[in-house]
């Protein structure tokens, strides 16, 4: 078919937030829609009114344009295929309902209340399903004459299931599985329109689909197994079906399973790409943009998660992965997810953030009201920029270039409370002093003057201590020559104090 008029569609059901699987669905239907020089659409399937939680719109949208990857038609965005919110096109599936009943595709059930049946198949090892089968020994219209029809009708409820026609192997084409085949002899006939008169998904799916002239549906591998459903749908009103691509699952990496709305408690890595409020608790969950994560890795990374563009690169931007986009290329099997790897792209994007790096770091300066000179913060950031992945993570790997430690680790400074490491840090300090003026004190005289010391480890040790209150950080040297003789000075003679008043 042609691609000229490619329109496709995110349909998430607003029971939640999106989690990583939901926004890379988003993201896949935006790459191929522009790819095609398409539509992207938004539409809300809310028609289980029992799972709606008010606070998912508002979430979905919010998280689709953090992500750049806005709509061009649905939900907060308008069209002519209005409305955009399943909820509000009741009557339309309704309408479509009374065609499949007409045609005998879809029949009355009044059997409604099918747990005891489902209990005593259980009892004897066997799983209930309402399918060809065993239609015929249940309490439906297809068991009961016109006239029987009529009165239960009007006394009953109901709901209305889709009549699969038994004995054929249907073949069906997935863009990313290929050919499959499924006999409709293990289908059930499931149900289109629930007793309180509302579609059920499988039905306003597939109508909406349809009327919104969707090209390919591209969603996730759990509906794989309704496709065939779908298809018969489309056949039994007479339509031609879309094209079908479904998606690889997204796996966690200790091989415990899917990620999935219902199951985030258990994870270590974050789940959502923006915080999510729980309603009943107002607990707040952050997202990756609360967590510091940039949104141009954060998709690029997502991206590549199921889908590789078969060359040696992983870096691109948004316009080039719609220009390398293809269906064709995403993965069959389960992709495993790797918070290292989302880090490692979010370090990639931060080496060239340079400027946002200095805006938070004078930020962060003007907080402790301090002050010191553009050139000397821009020197910190080349010293620490290759030991952060997030912009926020500079000041506590840069702090001691301002200011003196409020506190030192404590495991190291009960090791080194005692009268040895006094004279230790006063025999050092000498050496300092005596061996080295102002305008020499440079890390490469400090480097030679300290091959002559005895003990140089363990003194380099102390001094680090004094200076950053923990034993990490960049050279010592290079920390030395930047916080200048007298502050490092200082912060010996601070710490020495602070050994003092313990001992
Ligand atoms: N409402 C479904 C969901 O939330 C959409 C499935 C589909 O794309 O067909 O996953």
């Amino acid at each position: 078919m042609s691609l000229d008029s490619v329109r496709v569609r995110f349909a998430p059901s607003p029971t939640g937030p999106l989690h990583l699987g939901g926004i890379r669905t988003a993201l896949y239907n935006y790459l191929f829609a522009k790819k095609h020089n398409g539509a992207f659409i938004l539409r809300i399937e809310d028609t289980d009114q029992k799972r709606f939680v008010k606070s998912s719109e508002s979430y979905i949208l919010e998280a689709l344009k953090w992500c750049n990857i806005e709509p061009d038609e649905g939900v907060g965005y308008g069209g002519h295929y209005f409305p955009y919110y399943q909820s509000k096109r009741l009557d339309v599936y309704r309408t479509y309902v009374n065609k499949l009943l007409k045609k005998g595709n879809a029949y009355y059930a009044f059997d409604i209340d099918l747990d005891q049946k489902r209990k005593e198949y259980n009892h004897r090892g066997l799983i209930f399903s309402y399918n060809s089968k065993i239609r015929m020994d249940l309490n439906n219209s297809l068991t009961m004459t016109e006239k029987q029809l009529h009165d239960k009708l009007r006394s009953c409820s109901y709901v209305i299931r889709f009549k699969i026609e038994p004995g054929e192997k249907l073949k069906m084409y997935d863009i990313i599985r290929g050919n499959i085949i499924v006999d409709t002899d293990n289908l059930d006939d499931k149900v289109l329109l629930k007793s309180d008169g509302v579609a059920t998904y499988h039905l306003a799916n597939t109508i909406d689909d349809y009327l919104m002239k969707i090209t390919h549906v591209i969603r996730g591998e759990e509906w794989l197994p309704s496709m065939s459903l779908h298809v018969l749908l489309y056949r039994a009103l007479g339509w031609t079906p879309p094209n079908f691509a479904h998606l690889p699952l997204i796996l966690r990496n200790n091989g415990k399973g899917k990620i999935s709305k219902r199951n985030t408690d258990s994870f270590n890595f974050p789940i959502y790409p923006i915080q999510w409020k729980i309603p009943k608790t107002k607990v707040v969950i952050p997202g990756y943009r609360e967590l510091g994560y940039f949104p141009e890795a954060f998709v690029n990374m997502l991206a590549l998660l199921g889908w590789n563009p078969g060359i040696k690169r992983e870096i691109f931007s948004l316009q080039e992965l719609i220009n390398l986009f293809s269906l064709e290329k995403i993965t069959k099997s389960g992709v495993y997810f790797n918070i290292k790897k989302a880090n490692w792209f979010n370090k990639k994007y931060l080496n060239k953030k340079q400027e946002e790096i200095f805006v938070f770091l004078s930020k962060k300066i003007k907080t402790h009201s301090i002050f010191f000179k553009k050139n000397y913060l821009w020197k910190v950031i080349y010293l620490t920029m290759d030991r952060i992945h997030f912009i926020h993570e500079i000041w506590e790997h840069s702090f001691y270039f301002f200011i003196s430690p409020s506190f030192y680790e404590a495991s190291f400074f009960k090791k080194i409370c005692n009268e040895k490491t006094i004279v230790q840090l006063e025999n050092a300090k000498k050496i300092l002093l005596c061996n080295i003026n102002l305008n020499q004190f440079t890390s490469i005289n400090l480097r030679c003057l300290f091959k002559t010391i005895k003990n140089k480890h363990q003194i380099m040790q102390l001094f680090r201590f004094s200076l950053v209150g923990s034993l990490k950080g960049i050279d010592i040297f290079i920390i030395l020559e930047m916080l200048g003789k007298e502050e490092s000075m200082r912060r010996v003679e601070k710490l020495i104090n602070q050994i003092k008043e313990k001992i």
